[in-house]
């Protein structure tokens, strides 16, 4: 059987750098990466839209959900900002700073990154098998058997890096939560998260439709959470940045069965009052012309319809002058909360992230190593730890696999788990 020092399992944006940081703080363990898909990163590549929207300047523990934000907070206090960036430095990815704290490598390839990331591994002499899928982890008394349907390897220390559910089609697997599984750990239930939302109200006719506006998700009357930006009209919901932002507070609406409204201001620079005065403005200006003008210049034509329809104005044939004061007020009311039922996700297969994974309480806050077996580690996605949309997951995903792999690299050099078991 083969034996290494190391076995990383998943070769993703986590597990690549484990993988360098282990070989970089032990230049002499060996060190297996192993990857179930032909080859390594394959999320990554279409990260940001294919640019790799790489980390957040910005990446304070509210901008992160979950069990493991309480190993976040610790962790970043050493995996900060300006050493996330110099590991990224010293792979050879400059980065470049974008609006809200969002940066990119400055050759704004997600395929830049991967290559780096993958180059480096091998330069330092990690040994990378692909095709690898790890199905089994059976604990022995000084290391672990990692098995896949046709091998078993031998580690001293296994680092889980195999990511979650999200994305099947770029590798989501739940098979590294099976695996901590196996090793006693507890999965919190997971939820797809950075992900269109359908919606009811016929969506459908507004499809392809683009505004930037502002989208409330509510619940009960209150305000869940609001964000501001290009917001996108499918046939099946809602879609764009802000939707994508407060999807994984949906999800969690959704999944305890709580009512959710999605509500559009679609004058989000104006105030009620503002956009009276100009609908009032429009009402001499339009005077003589049906409705169905009424919004026009001002507002797509299509979703001018629907919210006059929604505002309860028929038919569109009558003329501007018509529009008495209740009714104008109806349609500035209506225009500043365009609203639709929340009835779904697109699920993980279109998810960005998942909500859920290992409980983060059974890791510790400075190595990540599992409370339940010593020599075991986790980073990235697996953990129960998911970031907004802006850089957030992937600013977790090195922070926790530099952990992880100097902590494994450090406990090979220190003897310190052969010692505590040998006791
Ligand atoms: C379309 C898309 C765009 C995204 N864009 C961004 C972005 O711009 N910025 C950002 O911060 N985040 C982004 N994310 C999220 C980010 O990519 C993930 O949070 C991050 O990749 C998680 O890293 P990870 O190492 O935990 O898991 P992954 O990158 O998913 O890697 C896990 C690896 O483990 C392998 N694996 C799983 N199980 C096994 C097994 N049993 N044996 C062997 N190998 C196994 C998988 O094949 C996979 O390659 C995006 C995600 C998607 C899907």
């Amino acid at each position: 059987m083969k034996q290494y020092d190391i076995i990383i399992i998943g070769g993703g944006a986590s597990g690549l750098a484990a993988a360098i940081a282990a070989k970089r703080a032990a230049p002499s363990c060996e060190i297996a990466l192993l990857e179930r898909q032909q080859r390594v990163g394959k999320k990554l590549l279409a990260t940001g839209n294919g640019r790799c929207n790489l980390l957040n300047r910005f990446p304070t523990p509210n901008r992160y959900h979950g069990s493991g934000v309480s190993l976040l907070k610790a962790i970043y206090q050493t995996k900060d900002v300006p050493a996330l960036v110099s590991f990224l430095d010293s792979i050879g990815i400059p980065i470049t700073e974008e609006e809200d704290g969002k940066c990119y490598p400055c050759s704004l390839q997600a395929s830049s990154v991967l290559d780096n990331l993958r180059l480096m591994a091998e330069h330092l002499g990690v040994l990378t098998f692909c095709d690898w899928e790890a199905t089994r982890l059976q604990r022995q008394k000084d290391g672990f058997l990692v098995s896949s349907k046709e091998e078993t390897l031998f580690g001293r220390r296994v680092i889980v890096a195999a990511g979650n559910v999200a994305s099947k089609h770029l590798g989501g697997t739940d098979l590294g939560l099976t695996l901590l599984q196996q090793m006693s750990h507890t999965i919190t239930p997971f939820l797809p998260s950075i992900v269109q939302l359908k919606t009811g109200g016929n969506p459908k006719a507004l499809s392809g439709i683009k505004i930037n506006g502002t989208v409330s998700l509510l619940s009960s009357g209150n305000v869940v959470q609001r964000e501001y930006g290009e917001i996108l009209f499918t046939d099946y919901g809602l879609s764009g940045p802000p939707v994508l932002q407060l999807s994984g507070a949906a999800s969690r609406l959704l999944s305890q069965n709580k009512e959710g409204i999605l509500s559009l201001d679609l004058f989000p620079k104006q105030s009620l009052e503002e956009l009276i005065e100009i609908l009032k403005k429009r009402k001499a200006l339009f005077s003589d012309f049906p409705l169905e003008q009424f919004f026009s210049g001002l507002l797509h034509k299509k979703l001018s319809l629907s919210v006059m329809k929604s505002a309860g104005l028929s038919p569109l044939s009558r003329k501007g002058e018509t529009l008495n004061e209740p009714e104008l007020l109806n349609l500035a009311k209506t225009a500043k909360a365009f609203s639709f039922p929340l009835t779904g996700t697109n699920g993980f297969v279109n998810a960005q992230v998942t909500a859920g994974g290992a409980l983060g309480d059974e890791f510790s806050k400075t190595t990540l190593e599992s409370k339940k077996a010593k020599g075991l580690f986790a980073c990235g996605e697996v953990l129960d730890v998911d970031g907004d949309c802006g850089g957030f997951n992937l600013t977790w995903a090195w922070a926790s696999g530099l952990t992880a792999g100097e902590a494994a690299a450090h406990s090979i050099l220190e003897g310190s788990y052969d010692r505590r078991t040998s006791r």
